[in-house]
């Protein structure tokens, strides 16, 4: 299917978030509420619902990307059967979003099933800011997760989203910590999502803002943006490489492929105007095409509008 709204955009990346609950609680994502944050063993949508609905969308729009999200996808039991099961369709990357707080237990399974690339959410390099980021106190196990998936040859990224008041004094031991383990950082300007819909302006460190605390210790240079990329990157004068996902202040809409599938089989097409398009997993082609139109339809424009959906429940 050839698929192309009027800016030349088409899905090729599925983001799929195989449960919507976690347990971390940051305070971007939830309100911290049991219902959000939990390790209960709740029922999880089978990973063979999961493959038929992926298989389907990759028939039509021959994806290059799967990236596994959530919720926080370590809690998903059959995790490496998806994996495996999406190599077995012959995706190219296979990629995951996770807080790597169970990663250390994990990590070889998942490398072994096929996946290749994680960015492991990390705010802060700090117990207390942690914390007051995660209302969790596993720093140190969130560690131990990236340098186990490291030393198993896991390509990680770190994702930081900066908060001002909360975390924005993390900014220089966040960077640090990527340089010295040679990870790539990236940070994240907070987006208008489920409770801070409305007034995430409160919180927002801008892309300049961040810039200007890391040029307190370093000199850079940006660099040319690739193509479909959510970050911007620059290079010190040492040769380090940070990134910022400017979400506001440079929004990556115009040339955004990116689909996504919940836990409850619907699709969506963009953050901002995300309602559900429910898959039943047997339609014809002609009914998922249609569908897929209908997604596609819902790309903003060139800038994110927010939502009071929290990227717990769509997949960040
Ligand atoms: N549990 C996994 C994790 O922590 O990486 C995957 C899901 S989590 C929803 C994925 C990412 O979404 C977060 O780390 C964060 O980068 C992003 N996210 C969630 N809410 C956000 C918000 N309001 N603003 C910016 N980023 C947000």
């Amino acid at each position: 299917m050839d698929l192309q709204d009027k800016y030349g955009r088409d899905f090729k990346t599925l983001r799929v978030s195989l449960l919507s609950t976690c347990n971390l609680g940051c305070v971007y994502c939830t309100m911290g509420t049991e219902e959000e944050i939990t390790t209960d063993r709740k029922p999880q949508t089978p990973a063979a619902v999961f493959l038929r609905h992926i298989r389907k969308l990759h028939e039509q729009l021959d994806l290059k990307t799967i990236r596994f999200t959530g919720g926080e996808p370590l809690l998903y039991r059959e995790l490496p059967e998806v994996i495996a099961g999406v190599r077995a369709m012959g995706i190219e990357d296979i990629k995951m979003t996770s807080n790597a707080f169970l990663l250390d237990r994990l990590a070889p399974a998942l490398k072994d099933a096929g996946l290749q690339y994680i960015n492991v959410s990390l705010d802060a390099m700090d117990s207390d800011s942690f914390f007051a980021m995660t209302r969790r106190k596993q720093l140190q196990r969130t560690l131990k997760g990236i340098e186990t998936a490291l030393a198993c040859g896991l390509d990680i990224k770190l994702n930081a989203v900066m908060m001002k008041g909360k975390n924005d004094d993390q900014v220089l031991p966040l960077l640090e910590y990527a340089f010295k383990h040679n990870i790539r950082i990236r940070f994240l300007e907070v987006m208008a999502m489920g409770h801070l819909f409305g007034h995430a302006n409160d919180y927002k460190l801008s892309q300049d803002e961040i810039l200007d605390i890391i040029a307190t210790r370093y000199s850079f240079n940006r660099l040319e943006r690739k193509t479909s990329s959510t970050a911007n990157y620059w290079q010190t004068d040492e040769g380090h490489v940070f990134g910022i996902i400017a979400n506001d202040t440079e929004p990556f809409c115009m040339d955004c492929n990116r689909l996504r599938l919940d836990a409850e089989g619907n699709i969506y097409g963009c953050l901002s105007t995300n309602k559900a398009i429910a898959l039943s997993g047997d339609e014809t082609d002609a009914q998922l095409q249609q569908k897929l139109q209908m997604a596609m339809a819902q790309k903003q424009d060139m800038q994110f509008t927010g939502s009071e959906m929290s990227m717990l429940h769509i997949g960040g």
